[in-house]
């Protein structure tokens, strides 16, 4: 099936082809034998897909689009403080190959005019056995995600005739731009001018400025994130030479384009875009290529400083102890002090891209938070990545909270894990699941409100299991003659899942989790943790259906099991026991679904 957006780029594409406006570059004779005809256009995503329509594998010259990543490699090299005394970095409203430097400062004004580019050529530094133009193309390819090679016949026809550009080399030199004769440093702009580029190319070029220097295709750094700025910021103001002004106002990306005919556009975080046709404009820019840029700004809404969505913040959800507890079934007075004293313990699920703008809310409400909580766990599993800015927000804020007694916890914290030890947690705040995380709070809330001793002493004598509330003296010996012993090593499968019911099993020591497998079978789904006094195996026994999860011995286990013959049996000697059982099911099926309808609608936010 075609896609819609390769459809509308065909439309696109159908609507300019007709255009005959422009003129092919021929002040570089070899350019002048290009087709006029040529015409590709191609997006690439930030995720490396490709969407192109026309003439998208024909190859190119660089030309001009060449300085804008030249510039990366320079600052690479150099540092910025040391290019930004050699090449300014303001617009000059003047023609690319104009013959001009700033006064006072005797810089070239930017470097995507040509006198700036070829003193950014003079910047890039010789290195491990590799002249200038080898850095340059092994640095572009990277970009490009493909060998770009030299088109020697352009090169030569450039060099022959590139007399106005030996001009700026020889001024560059005479204002000590430049250390040395510009001939090397000249042949090398020539050079680079003359890669041999596709609009594939240039739209992946695009995207891996897009996606903070590392190119989608190949998931290869190629252009150190600490310059992706700076070179994003000369194309958005010095890159359509002096159409740029109107360009950003118009189609707002930042662009680089060539006479070549070719254009890359960048949509910072998001998406690249590579256009090629020959014809020209006044200022050197590609008709069809304005053109298209200027549609695809306003029809797919790209235009930088009207972004049609804001990232969502980073709080996703939020709930307390109160309406959410952990899996671990609690005996009835831990219960209710859970529910009475949960909303000390705060749980804030986070989502998406944590930079200043989405984690602000979330230090908002931590702030907030400070004054009736004690301990809050931060959800990450839906977080995507995580800022400087906002894990050094994170850290403040964690001490800030511990001064005033609130603990702050992690969980689901994956590969964010090293930065939030770097950032002031500690291992023991960082858990592996929500689930964790809460049943540590509830430990510690309920150590405060019930004192230490809250766990039942084990093993649970048979009158204090929860099942047998509503039984007598006679019921209960009656049961303990009938009812049989046995137990489980830690790890055992008491219960499987799709097996036949006819045992109810009551909990005297240890504890058991209440399971589903998952994954085809490598992992558990929690369901729920019991332990001694409680009562499993209750659901199939009722039903008469198979069993419908796994229960497992978290530790060494006894249990007392019921039967269904035995109960029979019972029945027949203390009449009514059938029901004084049955009513206290249905009052601790009845209490867990009052605490999982509480918990589905915190969870539906
Ligand atoms: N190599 C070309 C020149 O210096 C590049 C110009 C351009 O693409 N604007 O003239």
């Amino acid at each position: 099936m075609k896609s819609p957006i390769l459809a509308f780029l065909q439309d696109l594409h159908a609507r300019y082809a007709p255009l005959t406006e422009g003129k092919v570059a021929d002040y570089i004779p070899e350019l002048s034998k290009a087709n006029p005809n040529w015409f590709g256009i191609c997006i690439a995503t930030r995720d490396g897909q490709l969407y192109e329509v026309g003439d998208t594998r024909q190859r190119f010259t660089i030309q001009s689009i060449s300085k804008a990543l030249s510039y990366g490699l320079a600052l690479e090299d150099r540092g910025e403080d040391h290019v930004l005394s050699r090449i300014g970095v303001e617009p000059s409203g003047e023609a690319f190959n104009a013959i001009s430097l700033k006064p006072g400062s005797g810089t070239p004004f930017n470097p995507m005019i040509n006198a700036g580019a070829i003193a950014t050529c003079g910047q890039v530094l010789p290195k491990d056995g590799e002249s200038r133009i080898q850095r340059i193309a092994a640095y572009l390819s990277r970009c490009a995600g493909e060998t770009l090679e030299v088109d020697e016949e352009v090169y030569r026809s450039e060099s022959e005739t590139g007399h106005r550009n030996r001009a700026i080399g020889w001024m560059l030199r005479n204002f000590g731009i430049v250390d040395e004769d510009p001939h090397d440093i000249l042949e090398t702009y020539f050079q680079q001018c003359s890669l041999k580029v596709t609009c594939a190319d240039l739209a992946v070029m695009a995207a891996t400025l897009a996606n903070q220097g590392i190119n989608p295709t190949t998931g290869e750094r190629a252009i150190a994130q600490e310059y992706v700025d700076n070179v994003l910021g000369v194309m958005a103001t010095c890159g359509m030479y002096d159409w740029s002004g109107e360009w950003i106002y118009r189609v707002g990306l930042p662009a680089k384009s060539g006479v070549g005919g070719g254009i890359m556009a960048v949509l910072p975080g998001q998406l690249g875009i590579g256009v090629f046709s020959p014809p020209l404009d006044a200022q050197g820019n590609s008709v069809r290529g304005i053109k298209v840029c200027m549609d695809l700004a306003r029809e797919l809404a790209l235009h930088l400083f009207n972004p049609s969505a804001s990232p969502q913040p980073a709080l996703r959800l939020g709930y307390n102890a109160s309406q959410v507890v952990s899996r671990r079934r609690l005996p009835p007075a831990a219960s209710q002090a859970v529910r009475r004293y949960g909303e000390r313990i705060r749980v804030l699920e986070l989502q998406g891209p944590l930079i200043f703008s989405t984690f602000e809310p979330v230090v908002r409400t931590l702030v907030r938070q400070a004054a009736y909580c004690q301990q809050v766990v931060l959800n990450f599993k839906h977080v995507v990545s995580a800022d400087p800015v906002s894990l050094r927000l994170l850290s403040q804020i964690r001490t800030q909270l511990a001064a005033s007694g609130v603990t702050l916890f992690c969980c689901h914290v994956g590969r964010f894990n090293r930065a939030l030890l770097s950032n002031g947690f500690d291992e023991k705040a960082i858990f592996a699941d929500t689930d964790s995380a809460l049943e540590a709070c509830e430990n510690s809330l309920l150590g405060e409100v019930l004192g230490q001793d809250w766990r039942l002493p084990e093993p649970v004598p048979l009158p204090g299991c929860l099942l047998f509330r509503e039984c007598n003296q006679d019921d209960l010996k009656a049961l303990d003659q009938h009812m049989d012993e046995r137990t489980y090593a830690t790890g055992s499968i008491i219960i499987e899942r799709g097996s036949q019911a006819d045992q109810l099993f009551v909990l005297t020591a240890g504890s058991v989790e209440i399971c589903l497998p998952t994954e085809g079978n490598r992992k558990r789904q929690r369901l729920d943790v019991l332990s001694a006094s409680m009562s499993f195996g209750e659901m199939a026994f009722i039903e008469e259906a198979p069993r419908s999860a796994d229960v497992v011995a978290l530790e060494p286990v006894t249990c007392r099991i019921l039967s269904r013959g035995a109960l029979a049996v019972l029945e027949t000697q203390c009449p009514g026991l059938t029901t004084k059982l049955l009513t206290q099911l249905v009052r601790q099926l009845s209490s867990r679904l009052r605490i999982a309808n509480n918990e589905v609608s915190a969870l539906r936010g």
